[in-house]
């Protein structure tokens, strides 16, 4: 078990790595809380209350700002943008685009310095609800600043900054993100993309493929991640990554035609190709070898905004829809008044209402000083968010039955859209990875020791853990201070806080007997690892809605009961969900399948075929 720490830390780094440090100069927010990064030390079975208790509030000044810039985004995206048209053309028009410029939306987060609306990230979550109204649209505007230019404002020197970003932040200019290859997807680190320096060391000469590069056929300046020589400290020379600001301008940079795709049809996505691209030593961005680091920051630093985007799509389809089901006659009834379709809405509702309040809860812990790291957040309320979306708008799809199916109707455009959401920014198979790795690394290097004492037998410590299992078998009472006297969870929330209370103990010593059973070879169990990432997201959703709703009822907000119902809702269920998935964690719990599922996909994957007979086959 000894150096378990240190090992996860290196896998979890190649799925994902954590941001470092960085200086972004942005608008803070006046009253952003103290809120530090938290996910992490729920492996331990422990809470941080004060990093999400209160929920997070923003000024009444702050709240009029934002509504400022809402406003007329909403104005525009409700009268003006024909996404039926946009996704039919397999365009965005001139005019849409110059209106979006117009509107400040291509430099939400840059800096005010550099002709940005320099947005928090608790401003450009508010935004997002609006821009995601197209989602075209909203992966245009996404890669061009979430990930095209975000590394310039990361990593970027202040010259790089100065030149590149005020054309950027006004639209002149159009930036695109350039990682992936044919043969390089989810393993971001295997890149063939090559740069050299020239003989007189004044220029990197580029050569390589990118692939699936949004805005590739627009841009005039891309981030562009290659391999490069660098030599290490010890003398000896390795093939690092190292990222480049391209300007389209160098020369050698062409693009294929735009991909064919299934959804975003709006949106821009081409190859990229490099030929002999004369980059100037001075657009090295960040390090020469720090590549991967800028690429994973640039990555992590974004994800979080799906969650409100999201949010904002599946609130927009709840107006639709209902609409639909509170008209629409069969039976001599309308549609609402069936429990079936009921229980759709309120499904759609505690999917948006939770992935909402994570989504907010995560960018007030990024605006917080010091830029803790929110990594593990970003990447759950990415696949909360994306694997909600899917599940919702086919639920809507089916509200509207044969209707939801026709092109006349906007459902199965944004079926078709929102499929994407679960592959790129990190595909979620990777991200659960990330956060279950990542999560167990930390768990790791404070539990060393006490796994260690246990393997080698020391008898005080196998005494005090049978004591603790003794009194976790007769149920034990598990109280992390969410109620009570000094409560930080409403009383008419008690039930959900004793819940999530519960579930984060008995997640906790999961934790410790997963380390103690597989030690560095849990990297391969991802069966195992799924669930517990599985149940970390749980007990993130149950967290913020527990804080949003305490918050809600504290402050008297309209129909702040409704949002206890679907705190209450989702507790429960991501509860019960939680008992079911830790007891599969135990290797003797005859829930627990997984030999049989390995059997059945390695007997599948060996004749590459369904292996079964056909049903009216008969014996010879
Ligand atoms: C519309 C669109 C826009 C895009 N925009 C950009 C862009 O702007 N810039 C850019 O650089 N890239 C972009 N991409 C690429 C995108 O990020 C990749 O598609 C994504 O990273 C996955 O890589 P891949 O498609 O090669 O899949 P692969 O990596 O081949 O993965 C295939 C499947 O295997 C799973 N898998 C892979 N490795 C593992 C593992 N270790 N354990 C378990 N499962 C695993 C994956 O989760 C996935 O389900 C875009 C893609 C699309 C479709």
């Amino acid at each position: 078990m000894s150096g378990c720490g240190l090992f996860l830390c290196s896998v979890a780094a190649r799925f994902c790595r954590a941001p470092a440090a960085f200086t972004v100069s942005r608008r803070p927010l006046l009253t952003s809380p103290p809120s530090r990064a938290f996910a992490k030390d729920l492996f331990l079975g422990k809470m941080k209350k004060k990093e999400v208790f209160p929920f997070p509030e923003v000024s009444q000044d702050e709240l009029k700002e934002i509504n400022q810039f809402v406003g007329p985004v909403e104005k525009f995206f409700t009268e003006e943008v024909d996404s039926r048209k946009i996704d039919q053309e397999g365009k965005i028009p001139d005019e849409t685009l110059e209106k979006l410029k117009s509107l400040g939306l291509f430099g939400m987060q840059v800096p005010e310095e550099y002709g940005g609306l320099g947005l928090s990230n608790t401003m450009y979550a508010r935004l997002g609800e609006v821009i995601s109204l197209d989602t075209s649209i909203a992966v245009t505007l996404a890669a061009h600043q979430a990930i095209g230019l975000k590394g310039i404002i990361l990593a970027g020197s202040k010259e790089q900054k100065a030149r590149y970003l005020p054309r950027l932040a006004s639209g002149e200019h159009v930036a695109a993100f350039c990682l992936t290859e044919p043969s390089s997807g989810s393993d971001a680190a295997s890149i063939r993309t090559r740069a050299t320096l020239s003989a007189d060391k004044r220029h990197y000469i580029l050569n390589g493929a990118k692939v699936w590069i949004t805005n590739g056929g627009l841009a005039n300046v891309f981030t562009v991640f290659a391999k490069t020589e660098v030599v290490d400290s010890d003398g000896s020379v390795k093939d690092k990554m190292t990222a480049f600001i391209v300007e389209r301008d160098f020369g050698g940079v062409t693009n294929g035609k735009p991909e064919d795709k299934m959804g975003i049809r709006g949106s821009n996505t081409c190859e990229v190709h490099f030929e002999n691209t004369r980059v100037p030593v001075e657009n090295v961005l960040g390090e020469v070898g720090g590549g991967f680091k800028v690429a994973m920051n640039i990555l992590n630093s974004g994800r979080f905004s799906m969650g409100s985007m999201v949010a904002g799509m599946l609130k927009k389809l709840i107006e639709m829809t209902a609409e639909y089901a509170c008209t629409r006659k069969q039976f001599n009834r309308n549609l609402s008044e069936f429990g079936l379709i009921q229980e759709k809405f309120a499904l759609m509702a505690q999917k948006a209402y939770v992935m909402e309040s994570m989504a907010y809860l995560t960018a007030a812990m990024l605006d917080a000083p010091g830029f803790p790291d929110c990594s593990i957040e970003a990447a759950m309320v990415k696949v909360f968010s994306s694997e909600g979306a899917w599940t919702c708008v086919s639920e809507a799809l089916q509200i509207l039955g044969g209707s939801g199916y026709i092109r006349d109707y906007p459902y199965e455009r944004l079926l078709r859209d929102s499929r994407i959401l679960l592959i790129f920014e990190g595909t979620n198979e990777i991200l659960r990875m990330y956060i279950a790795l990542t999560g167990l690394q930390h768990a790791g290097r404070i539990l060393t020791a006490r796994v260690n004492e246990l393997k080698r037998g020391n008898v005080t410590t196998i005494m005090e853990t049978v004591g603790q299992r003794l009194r976790d078998s007769l149920g034990r009472t598990v109280d992390l201070g969410l109620t009570g006297k000094l409560g930080v969870v409403h009383p008419s929330l008690a039930d959900g806080a004793h819940k999530l209370e519960e579930n984060v103990y008995y997640f906790g010593r999961s934790v410790e007997t997963l380390l103690l059973r597989f030690g560095k070879a849990i990297v391969e169990e991802q069966l195992v690892l799924k669930r517990v990432a599985n149940v970390l997201m749980n007990l993130y959703g149950m967290t913020a809605v527990l804080s949003r709703a305490s918050r809600s009822i504290r402050l008297g907000l309209r129909d702040h009961d409704h949002e206890v119902l679907l705190a209450n809702i989702f507790c429960s269920e991501a509860y019960h969900q939680n008992l079911f998935t830790l007891s599969q964690l135990d290797k003797h719990s005859p829930e627990n399948l997984d030999e049989l599922v390995k059997k059945v996909s390695q007997q599948i994957l060996e004749k590459r075929a369904y292996i079964c007979t056909h049903p009216l086959d008969r014996a010879p």
